[in-house]
């Protein structure tokens, strides 16, 4: 498949419209299909955190986060649109003594500074005096995949059409369908659900991405330039796409309980979106067959995973030749 002239795409999220864009500028003539349903990317908050859970995480899949987070600068620059990218950093906070403990942990493997609360309260003003302690992650950036996703469908070519069946498409293919790459391709990609609000204020409430332990909870917060106030997310082995009493409370609760101001912010969207999850959650980029190749299941890190995903993906395509650090990433694997 070396030296592609054509290729079609399964999937315009963030994933699939990234690989595109790329083989455009390559000269590709490419055609992207996307089935109109918001996929993931519509709902994700868009951090940036290479180091999120690299405790839990192979040396291969934290060597191709951080990779990712070193070409996001680069690769927002170039889609020369406002996309939201923000290199302020994240707070990541604790609220009680058993909060601080497991945090510490974190802190502890990323090397990050221990700060007191008035050290955390010159940093963002807003927040609650309960608050105990914190640190700041300046390589943990952000950016608004709704804003990327819009950049992306501006510059390529849309065909609105679900594609059922791989045969229905001639020649090179790239499934890049997110949860529904399971249902083309037989691979092992299944749909872990997220409930996210959005929030809306005066701007300029907050500057940093927070990252917070509230009373044993997990919450983020991330502020956008327009006011917009991100909170999320819930992690749930679901496929339905209710927005639940629980989580809507959970989740304020906890987002105000940081920030006691967010209580005077319209409740503007409440959305759920499906992870592509996979059984090792690593991603499955390469290979499924001479004529196919498969860049899904993200799950939590497509939006970071984005401009990695797409230079290796393109690269495969044009030169048949796979990146060292795709090993380890085959679709195959699970065949
Ligand atoms: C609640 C939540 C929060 C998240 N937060 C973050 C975050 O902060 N940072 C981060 O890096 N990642 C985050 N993610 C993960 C990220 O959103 C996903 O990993 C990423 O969107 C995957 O991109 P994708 O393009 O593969 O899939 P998707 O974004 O799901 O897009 C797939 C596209 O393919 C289309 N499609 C599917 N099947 C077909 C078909 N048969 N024919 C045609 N079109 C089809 C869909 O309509 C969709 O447009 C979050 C996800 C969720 C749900």
């Amino acid at each position: 498949m070396s030296g592609v002239s054509g290729v079609a795409i399964v999937g315009g999220g963030i994933i699939g419209l990234s690989i595109a864009w790329r083989l455009v500028r390559e000269g590709v003539d490419v055609t992207v299909y996307d089935d109109g349903v918001d996929g993931a990317w519509h709902v994700a908050a868009g951090m940036l955190a290479p180091g999120g859970e690299s405790a839990f995480e192979t040396p291969a899949l934290v060597g191709l986060l951080e990779r990712s987070a070193e070409l996001w600068p680069g690769f927002a620059a170039e889609l020369g649109a406002d996309v939201g990218y923000d290199e302020t950093g994240t707070l990541s906070l604790a609220m009680t003594a058993d909060d601080v403990a497991e945090a510490s942990r974190v802190w502890d493997r990323r090397k990050l500074t221990r700060l007191r609360p008035s050290e955390l309260r010159e940093l963002e003003s807003s927040l609650s005096p309960r608050v105990r302690a914190g640190a700041l992650d300046l390589q943990e950036r952000q950016v608004d995949p709704r804003r990327v996703v819009a950049a992306l469908r501006a510059r390529l070519r849309i065909v609105p059409r679900r594609i059922t069946d791989l045969s229905e498409l001639d020649g090179p293919v790239v499934v890049a369908a997110g949860c529904g790459t399971a249902a083309l391709t037989g691979l092992p990609v299944r749909p872990v659900k997220g409930q996210v609000l959005r929030l809306h204020g005066e701007p300029g409430l907050l500057r940093h991405v927070l990252d917070a332990t509230v009373d044993g909870r997990e919450v983020y917060v991330v502020p956008r330039a327009d006011g917009e106030v991100v909170v999320g997310a819930t992690q749930e082995e679901r496929t339905d796409r209710l927005v639940t009493a629980g989580a809507v409370h959970d989740l304020l609760r906890a987002a105000i309980d940081l920030l006691p101001a967010l209580a005077e912010f319209e409740l503007a969207e409440t959305t759920v979106g499906h992870r592509p999850g996979t059984p090792d959650n690593a991603p499955l980029l390469g290979r499924l067959d001479d004529r196919v190749v498969v860049a899904a299941g993200h799950h939590r890190n497509g939006v970071l995973l984005a401009p990695v995903t797409a230079d290796l993906v393109a690269r495969l395509l044009l030169t048949g030749e796979a990146d060292p650090l795709l090993a380890g990433f085959s679709p195959r694997r699970f065949r």
